[in-house]
């Protein structure tokens, strides 16, 4: 029987059991095994979230890699494939919705300063604040792929201003497109929110940084749930109070966030931990059985990485 090795970092190793669950009910001719499993090195193929890469790579027999998250940079960023090594990705229109809820969820709490109430409640105070025009509140989002146009088209839905940057150029009625760096400058110069969904790749590393965050109308919101290398951490922290109104992170440079972080005791930072878009074996187990069957069936699943793109 065919063996598909099977890592997710952060969940414990019984999660096997409900995936293999899960995904025989799609297709069966296969042993999902663990990654300390004696016989994983059979496998060829790997399905993967945050696993010890270097390990991975010694793998001679792993033929494809399918990852169990939208993102793949915990598989390829700091690895080098041989040119037989093929990657997947879950594309979950669930996980869209939830980054949508997320996103929404952050930007009406800012909006309606839904903190400020909390802490006047605490005071007893009845008292009106200024609201927020927000037909008149620009909202960029960065990356208008399979979660950023989900998200651009409810915030559109809910009478936002949206304008999405990507590498192409979209012709989306729910946002205005912009592409290359003239698009972003300009994003960045006019958005009141920005809103980052991009994948981690060599060019959107570090991305924003302080030149970009200088480049912001005074009292921004930034909101980041694409990744944590995306941010300049330090850079951030020094605009947070001026520029930056509020930052809302799902995502950081090192997770889980250390202890002694400074971003934990910023009263202008919101911290999550990494869940604003979850993968939901419910929804996701179809489509990665069925890359699975496509895969032993010498055919190639739908959302294959491009590995020069990195995305
Ligand atoms: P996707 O479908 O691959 O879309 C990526 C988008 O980014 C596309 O619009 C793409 O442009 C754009 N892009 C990529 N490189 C670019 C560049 N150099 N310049 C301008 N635009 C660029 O990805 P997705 O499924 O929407 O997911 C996006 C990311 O969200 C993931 O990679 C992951 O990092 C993050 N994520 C986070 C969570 C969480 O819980 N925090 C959950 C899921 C995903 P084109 O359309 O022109 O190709």
């Amino acid at each position: 029987m065919n063996k598909v090795l099977f890592y997710q970092k952060g969940t414990p190793r019984e999660q096997i059991d409900l995936w293999n669950v899960k995904l025989k009910k799609w297709y069966r001719n296969f042993n999902l095994v663990h990654l300390d499993d004696p016989t994983a090195s059979e496998a060829l193929i790997a399905l993967l979230w945050k696993a010890p890469m270097e390990k991975i790579s010694k793998l001679n027999n792993l033929k494809a890699i399918i990852s169990l998250g939208q993102g793949v940079d915990h598989i390829i960023n700091d690895i080098n494939f041989s040119e037989n090594m093929s990657v997947y990705r879950i594309v979950d229109p669930y996980m869209a919705k939830s980054m949508s809820h997320w996103v929404i969820l952050s930007i009406l709490n800012y909006i309606r300063d839904y903190e400020g109430y909390r802490k006047q409640q605490i005071k007893k105070i009845y008292k009106t604040k200024d609201n927020l025009d927000f037909t008149k509140i620009k909202v960029g989002i960065y990356g208008t792929g399979e979660i950023g146009k989900v998200v651009a088209k409810d915030l559109n839905s809910l009478g936002f201003n949206v304008l999405g940057w990507s590498r192409s150029k979209k012709k989306f009625s729910f946002f205005k497109s912009f592409f290359n760096k003239e698009g972003f400058n300009h994003m960045i110069a006019n958005c009141d929110i920005h809103v980052c969904l991009l994948p981690l790749t060599n060019d959107t590393n570090k991305i924003f940084n302080k030149d970009v965050f200088s480049k912001m109308k005074n009292g921004v919101c930034f909101i980041n749930a694409g990744r944590g290398q995306h941010v300049v951490e330090n850079d951030l922290i020094s605009f947070c109070g001026n520029k930056i109104n509020l930052a809302i992170l799902d995502v950081f440079e090192i997770e889980p966030l250390p202890k002694k972080h400074p971003f934990w005791k910023n009263k202008n930072i919101i911290i999550w931990p990494h869940v604003s878009a979850e993968t939901n074996v419910e929804t996701a187990a179809e489509q990665v059985a069925k890359a699975i069957k496509l895969i032993h069936s010498g055919k190639i699943p739908a959302n294959k990485i491009d590995l020069n793109l990195g995305y």
